[in-house]
């Protein structure tokens, strides 16, 4: 099976936490603060693979995190970061915050890295919060909370090999037999011809993606405006297969016709690599014919083969050759980005909240800020809940409660942490 789309669940590590501890040294009763900070925890990350052509491997495993930050420790020692969770995709990937819709990432290039979570902070070992009033600070930080999300990932196909040929040649009926999937093209922005796709297995996970290429003729006849992405897209392919009609009045001429066609067009294209293909050789008029064409197509310098796309004859070894020649071929040059890559870093109002009554002398407190820094506060240290309450005067949220009516003896969640509410 071929998979274009994939939905998984990332989540950064979470930063070690801070130390709280003091020197011991022999004859000094109590020394100064040697506690240690948390490592980072590690961030997700998204690399462009140019040796993937599917979203297979995101089918079978749907939850990745990144390593966790080490806590610190004593003499001052700071806690390992966490091991980034580094994720491969094929280039051509664009990866959504499947809750928004919102493109986070789309993977162009080879070799690309894009960070979609950071881990968190590593919390603050108390050496850090030393001062003149306070040589013996009972304070440090718990590591921040990675942060977790559900991604849509989406492989937009990028043909390999076009299939070029007069309307009738049978292209359509070629590309539906060879074809294990026919993937979805609803992301291709042209409406009025869609290069028809099709993925090609060979052995085991090698694949080539095929587009039966309706356009040149039939659309220029037609006198249908080909749209410049359409175009981009036979452009990338590296190989054509240039399918002959052995029905036609003169498939030679034909042949002349299609090329030149590819030629006025964009002249790359006719300078691609092309295997002259005569089709419908089940048919004994066309079987008689295929000596001579093959001389001339010999004669004129490409690689020639018959097929009936009917009965499957020959088919199997003409994409070995296609696959052979692609594999000769240039890479593909890198895809042009529809989007920006966004890598996801903490907004300004991030410090915004808001104060919920959720019963009688009950409150919640929201805001992301103030979260991060419960989760990182060492509530059974006195001192550690001091620096908390500063934190809450400053960010304006104990005036906040006091006007919202908030009153001694109250519960206050603010995160998963639950305090009442003093003095
Ligand atoms: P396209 O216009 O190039 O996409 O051609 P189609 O795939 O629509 O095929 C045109 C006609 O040729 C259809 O009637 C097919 O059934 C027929 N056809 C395609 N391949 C073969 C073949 O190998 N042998 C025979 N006898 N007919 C074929
Ligand atoms: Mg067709």
């Amino acid at each position: 099976m071929f998979y274009d789309e994939a939905k998984i669940h990332v989540r950064s590590g979470d930063g070690g936490d801070g130390m709280i501890s003091f020197r011991r040294e022999k004859y000094v009763r109590q020394g100064g603060p040697d506690g240690g900070d948390g490592g980072r925890g590690g961030d997700v990350i998204f690399v462009a693979s140019p040796h993937l052509n599917s979203l297979v491997t995101f089918q079978h495993n749907k939850h990745y995190r990144a390593g966790n930050g080490v806590h610190g420790t004593v003499q001052r020692m700071t806690g390992a970061g966490g091991a980034d969770l580094r994720l491969e995709a094929p280039v051509g990937t664009i990866i959504r915050n499947a809750e928004t819709g919102d493109v986070l990432a789309d993977l162009t290039e080879t070799g690309q890295e894009v960070v979609i979570l950071a881990g968190g902070r590593g919390g603050r070992g108390n050496i850090h919060f030393a001062n003149s009033r306070d040589q013996a600070p009972r304070v440090a930080e718990r590591g921040e909370p990675g942060e977790e999300l559900w991604l849509a990932l989406e492989l937009k196909l990028i043909a390999d090999v076009g299939i070029v040929g007069v309307p009738n040649a049978g292209k359509s009926t070629l590309l539906s037999v060879v074809s294990a999937a026919r993937p979805k093209i609803g992301d291709y922005p042209f409406t009025t011809l869609q290069p028809n796709l099709g993925v090609v297995e060979l052995q085991g996970y090698e694949t080539m993606v095929l587009a039966d290429i309706p356009g040149l003729i039939e659309g220029a006849s037609a006198g249908v405006g080909l749209g410049h992405d359409f175009l981009r897209h036979i452009e990338r392919t590296r190989v054509l297969i240039h399918l002959l009609d052995g029905m036609a009045e003169d498939p030679l001429q034909d042949w002349a016709m299609i090329n030149e066609e590819l030629a006025l067009y964009n002249p790359t294209l006719a300078a691609k690599p092309q295997l002259v293909v005569l089709n419908k050789i089940d048919l004994p008029d066309v079987k008689s014919l295929e000596p001579l064409i093959r001389e001339e197509i010999a004669k004129a310098g490409h690689p020639f083969m018959s097929i009936s796309a009917v009965t499957g004859e020959g088919v199997r070894p003409m994409l070995y050759e296609v696959k052979r020649m692609l594999d000769a071929a240039p890479a593909a040059r890198p895809l042009p980005a529809e989007h920006e890559p966004v890598v996801i870093r903490p907004k300004a109002d991030e410090r915004q909240f808001t104060i919920k009554r959720e019963g009688g002398n009950v409150w919640r407190v929201s805001g992301k800020e103030i979260e991060r820094v419960a989760a990182m506060t060492y509530f059974e240290f006195d001192d550690s809940l001091m620096r908390f309450q500063t934190v809450l005067q400053r960010m304006g949220i104990t005036a906040a409660l006091t006007k919202a009516g908030v009153k001694v003896g109250d519960t206050v969640h603010i995160g998963d942490e639950v305090l009442e509410w003093g003095e």
